[in-house]
């Protein structure tokens, strides 16, 4: 005879299915909750530049051609926000498009030579600040996008520029199957509570001071969606007036 299991059977899987399902329910509100805090984020932070903006414009309108300090104070200021306006909202373009499994353009690539390109194109921007570039062990190559290789190095380096006057360590470090990234400053520093705080969009440890450094909140997050797109990590490590140190780790090519 077979046992008639299945009102107790049926009960269980019943509960699993629901159990499923509520946890699927959890997840589509946490990430709408997510999407809906993103767009709210940014409508705020393009209003508060065109506010910025706009006040200016009014300074300029009703004052400027009387007062030359006036006149120049506005003209700088329309011109700084309206800059920073527009990196930002290639960033929100470029955040927009990465996690949606658009095919990176991947090839094995020589990182030092990708270092090398980098920081031979910073320091034409930055003729006054040195950036050493150090490697330990032979040349690894991985396997990954150049562009954002590229666009991460630039971003972690230019963040190094801002937040720090004296010389800043580029490193690369072969360990085993893995290769890491040191970008290193010896500048203000993050305080050590929020070093986890600052790969989310649009957080920033002072808004003010960040603002004049033209600075949007969004170079941390870009970089990290890079590195996750690469199957690496990425990590910070600081303190108030300690500087910073990026530790980026990524999977060698098996072919090295
Ligand atoms: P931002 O464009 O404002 O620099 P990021 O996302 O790149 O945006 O960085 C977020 C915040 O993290 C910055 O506003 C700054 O407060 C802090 N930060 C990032 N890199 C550094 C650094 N090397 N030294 C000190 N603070 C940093």
């Amino acid at each position: 005879f077979k046992k008639i299991p299945s009102a107790g059977a049926a009960k269980d899987e019943m509960f699993q299915m629901t159990e499923t399902f509520n946890r699927m329910i959890d997840r589509l509100e946490e990430s709408f909750a997510k999407q809906q805090q993103f767009v709210s984020d940014a409508s705020h932070e393009l209003n508060t530049t065109l506010t910025i903006v706009e006040g200016y414009a009014n300074m300029l309108r009703r004052w400027g051609t009387k007062d030359a300090r006036i006149q120049k104070e506005s003209i700088d200021n329309i011109y700084d926000e309206s800059k920073r306006m527009r990196k930002m909202t290639e960033q929100l373009l470029e955040l927009a498009s990465s996690g949606k499994g658009l095919k990176l353009e991947t090839v094995p690539m020589d990182l030092v030579d990708c270092c090398e390109q980098v920081l031979s194109l910073v320091t034409k921007l930055h003729e006054n600040r040195d950036i050493d570039l150090s490697t330990s062990g032979h040349r690894p190559i991985l396997i990954a996008d150049p562009m954002k290789i590229k666009q991460l190095l630039l971003i972690l380096l230019d963040n190094a520029l801002k937040y720090s006057e004296d010389r800043i360590e580029l490193s690369v470090r072969t360990e085993k199957n893995i290769v890491e990234i040191h970008v290193k400053d010896k500048g203000i520093g993050i305080p050590k509570d929020q070093t986890a705080l600052v790969f989310e969009r649009f957080y920033r440890v002072d808004q003010a001071r960040q603002r004049k450094t033209g600075g949007t909140g969004l170079g941390l997050p870009i970089a990290k969606s890079i590195v996750l797109e690469h199957h690496g990590t990425i990590q910070i490590v600081s303190g108030e007036g300690d500087g910073t140190e990026v530790i980026i780790k990524l999977p060698k090519a098996s072919t090295d």
